[in-house]
């Protein structure tokens, strides 16, 4: 493989984190306190189902602007949630090629999590919300965005995730799949947890 694809949220850290759930809280501040929606759980979810993302809906029924809710949203104690992990650097580090994260969420998110996990440096490109706000994962245009601007070829690629949905996506352009913290032969690899993709190591990358 030349390339390895990481999605950043529940994927480079346990889902039993609790960064997810403290952007949630803030996603949910920013439709009570700035926008005064109720019922924001039930939009959430219809934001979420229709258009990917929370943050693309409120763009298109309330005329949000991406960058005030990114910066709202991710404005959380990153230190308090996170800590370097020497397991991940050294999994990381064995992993020869070039590393790539794709993400939903904003580009200084991205940053703020690899720092606090110790990772940033380990990193060749970080590709962010900011490149496809209007398409996000798992809509074919960020895929396709992430293929063109960093010039990577999908059969080349694999690509480590925990959402089945976004992995699927990535299927019809024929990247190779990497379940993590999870099970599923319906992908190439899955790992019940991101440390286990060490045995990538030992095997032969040659998989499809
Ligand atoms: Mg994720």
């Amino acid at each position: 493989m030349k390339n390895y694809i990481f999605d950043l949220d529940n994927t480079l850290y346990s889902p039993e984190k609790d960064v997810l759930k403290e952007i949630d809280r803030r996603i949910n501040i920013f439709m009570h306190s700035k926008l005064n929606l109720k019922n924001v759980n039930e939009l959430r979810k219809y934001y979420r189902d229709n258009y990917g993302t929370t943050l693309l809906g409120l763009m298109k029924h309330h005329g949000t602007n991406p960058r005030d809710y990114l910066d709202f949203v991710h404005d959380i104690e990153y230190e308090k949630l996170l800590d370097k992990d020497e397991n991940l650097i050294s999994v990381l580090g064995s992993i020869e090629g070039k590393k790539i994260i794709f993400t939903n969420g904003s580009y200084m998110h991205a940053v703020n999590t690899l720092t606090c996990l110790g990772v940033i440096d380990m990193f060749d490109n970080i590709f962010s919300i900011e490149n496809y706000i209007e398409y996000p994962k798992p809509f074919e245009p960020s895929y396709d965005k992430v293929i063109k601007a960093l010039q990577i070829l999908p059969e080349e690629s694999l690509y480590f995730e925990d959402s089945k949905r976004n992995l699927n996506a990535a299927k019809k352009f024929n990247f190779k799949t990497a379940l993590v913290w999870d099970r599923d032969e319906d992908f190439d690899y899955s790992f019940d947890t991101i440390y286990d993709i060490i045995q990538l190591k030992d095997a032969e990358v040659n998989v499809g």
